[in-house]
């Protein structure tokens, strides 16, 4: 497990280099558009790289990565809490995936996974995943209306091996890491916020999707089964760090579980028994009757405290964890089931 003062380096040390982008960076992201354009069209390139205006000048999008990545929190995921995420995502089977606003736990986060997520991409392949980030932003969308949306980006670890590095010679990766960085970028989207999305891709329906991951981890991350301490950093690196990132702090997310087994005498902590849990996913509720169509609660862009539907007032209900015996859940869309 990376220490949290490794974990704000590695953090500090990517802001760096994409704020600051070099030339080899570039022609990186530049070879990385033109073959996104090449393999599945221009239309899906301009949205992963929403707003680049051309794949030859990439530098103000790279510049707005590092802006991203200046203003991010920094999240250090437990090994067992990545695996949690892991289980809780594995078994949901669900046609479409919603992302609110109100789940995210900072307009803007580096999340590092202390044990990689290792999703099969489209050929099969395994392509580890070893980092996160996302940054709230308001996307145009070809209608011409402007939505909330996040900018979710994964991030690839030279110091794992997985399907693509087996085929490498030796040394590359070193090499690489020398030039890029130890993360380098793996996949970026934009995903509009609050609304619907396919959640799996119809070419590779084996394939893993990653932002089903992240949106496993970010329920977990809201519901009292896991817990969020500030780790202690040495004043010497909150010095050097200030300047590439803007709020020089850790946030260790681990099980309460594990806490309580830590620490030993936390009365206060409530003992969770996986068996037979189910985790109702977070969800806006409405707070008065409507006459229209029975939909669920989607707030307006500009007023999350109103429908977009009917118009109607809005509650937002955090993700709960809830035993057998509990009174059903109506509103929610989304019940998973939690044992282990
Ligand atoms: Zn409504």
């Amino acid at each position: 497990m990376a220490t949290a003062a490794e974990v704000i380096r590695q953090h500090a040390l990517l802001t760096d280099r994409w704020r600051k982008p070099s030339q080899v960076l570039a022609n990186y992201v530049t070879s990385f558009v033109q073959d996104v354009s090449g393999n599945r069209g221009h239309a899906s390139a301009a949205s992963m790289f929403y707003p680049m205006a051309s794949a030859r000048d990439p530098e103000p999008w790279l510049r707005l990565i590092g802006r991203g990545l200046f203003t991010a929190r920094t999240y250090q995921i437990t090994a067992e809490m990545c695996h949690v995420t892991t289980q809780l995502y594995r078994k949901t089977d669900r046609e479409v995936t919603r992302v609110s606003f109100s789940e995210l736990p900072a307009e803007s986060g580096f999340v590092w996974l202390d044990e990689p997520f290792m999703p099969r991409d489209r050929r099969g392949k395994v392509a580890a995943v070893r980092a996160m980030s996302w940054e709230v932003i308001t996307a145009d969308y070809a209608n011409h209306t402007a939505l909330p949306a996040i900018r979710f980006i994964v991030w690839a670890d030279t110091r794992i091996d997985d399907d693509y590095t087996s085929d490498w010679q030796p040394g590359i990766l070193k090499k690489s890491e020398k030039i890029l960085g130890r993360l380098q970028l793996q996949h970026v989207m934009v995903i509009a916020l609050d609304r619907d999305f396919a959640a799996s891709d119809d070419e590779s329906p084996l394939a893993d999707n990653i932002t089903a991951w992240f949106h496993a981890l970010l329920m977990l991350l809201g519901t009292e089964i896991t817990v969020s301490r500030r780790a202690s950093l040495p004043k010497i690196i909150l010095d050097d760090i200030r300047k590439l990132v803007k709020r020089p702090e850790v946030s260790v997310v681990t099980l309460r579980r594990s806490m309580k087994a830590a620490s030993g005498e936390e009365s206060g902590t409530r003992h969770v028994d996986w068996s037979f849990r189910w985790l109702v996913q977070g969800h806006h509720r409405h707070l008065e009757s409507y006459d229209i169509v029975k939909h669920h609660a989607t707030p307006l862009p500009d007023n999350r405290g109103r429908c977009a539907v009917c118009r109607g007032k809005i509650t937002w209900v955090r993700p709960f964890i809830k035993g057998p015996d509990d009174a059903p859940v109506k509103d929610a869309s989304v019940v998973y089931r939690l044992s282990r």
